[in-house]
């Protein structure tokens, strides 16, 4: 079994979607170079866009100087051609949270890569178990469970799937504190820690939502400053995307059969309809004139 690298030098995120914009973001900020794959040039371009606007306001802020700015876009190399990962001695993968579509995707990376060097997937809910399956030598491959903005957000789960080299999640530790996060160790159980807890909350906030218990302002109000969180539960699904939250909710429910993982039809209608949240312009709160949030109705 080839000794993982340890010291992670040129790293590859794979799309450029809400999450791998925000990683190739922070291992850019960190001084590593980053190979950013998207599937063509539109998208590619979106993603690149949108961390250089993410950055611009990070100056307007006064977080970040120009010169920073100009130099983390300077060491994101976009590609569309996946022979452009294929030097990386980390591959973190942050596409769409559908398994069929990461484990065709960790096939290709892993039969490109060095067999030394480590595949992280970034999932919400899904088996990195199952996703490592894929991959040749899948001793290499751990979760790296990083939050919603991940510029901003400072813990990451690393997750440990049951083939996992102790010395390849030694070594995500170690890169995760490089790039100024903190790393919490998980088990590969479905929704790791964070999302265990949160996915079924968000769930029963949408049940009872549909139920008209309140207005969707008035729960988001409610929870806000009723638990000290930043953010509403029906903010946060628009921020986390309606598609995305589906996605993993469904999968966790899939493997544990668990009620509490169930996706609630609300859920379900509102990714059928197209409203994703802040990614399509319309969710439970985004997009909604303030007088519709107000009404003790659904969306
Ligand atoms: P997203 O829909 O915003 O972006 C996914 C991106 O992947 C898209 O830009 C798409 O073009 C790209 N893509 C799809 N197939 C590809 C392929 N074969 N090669 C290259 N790119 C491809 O989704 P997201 O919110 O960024 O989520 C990505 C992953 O991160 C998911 O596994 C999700 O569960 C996880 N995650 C999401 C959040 C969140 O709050 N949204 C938080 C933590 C983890």
């Amino acid at each position: 079994m080839p000794t993982p690298v340890r010291d992670f030098r040129s790293v590859a995120v794979l799309g450029l979607g809400l999450m791998g914009r925000g990683i190739a973001q922070v291992i850019a900020q960190a001084g590593i170079p980053v190979v950013a794959l998207e599937t063509g040039e539109e998208r590619l371009a979106a993603g690149i866009d949108a961390t250089g606007a993410f950055l611009a306001e990070g100056v307007r802020r006064g977080k970040v100087t120009p010169e920073q700015r100009e130099a983390t876009l300077r060491r994101i190399t976009g590609t569309t051609a996946f022979a452009d990962v294929a030097t990386a001695d980390l591959v973190i993968e942050a596409v769409v949270e559908r398994a069929e579509v990461k484990r065709e995707l960790l096939a290709t990376v892993g039969d490109l890569l060095a067999s030394e060097a480590v595949i992280a997937t970034n999932t919400s809910a899904l088996s990195v178990t199952d996703l490592a399956s894929v991959v040749p030598s899948p001793h290499r491959v751990a979760g790296l469970h990083f939050f919603n903005p991940a510029p901003l957000m400072p813990v990451v789960e690393v997750v440990a799937a049951l083939q996992t080299d102790p010395a390849v999640t030694a070594a995500l530790t170690a890169f995760v504190e490089r790039i100024g996060k903190v790393a919490v160790p998980v088990k590969d159980r479905p929704g790791f820690l964070v999302n265990k807890l949160l996915m079924p909350y968000l769930n029963d906030v949408v049940d009872e939502l549909d139920a008209g218990l309140a207005s969707a302002e008035d729960i988001d109000t409610a929870l806000r400053l009723g638990l000290g969180y930043r953010m509403g539960p029906l903010e946060l699904l628009d921020l986390i995307g309606l598609d995305t939250h589906h996605h993993a909710t469904t999968s966790a429910y899939r493997a544990t059969l668990d009620p509490r993982f169930a996706p609630p039809p609300l859920l379900g209608q509102m990714v059928a309809a197209g409203y994703l949240g802040r990614k399509s312009g319309r969710g439970f709160r985004v997009g909604r004139p303030a007088s519709a949030t107000e009404e003790v109705t659904a969306p």
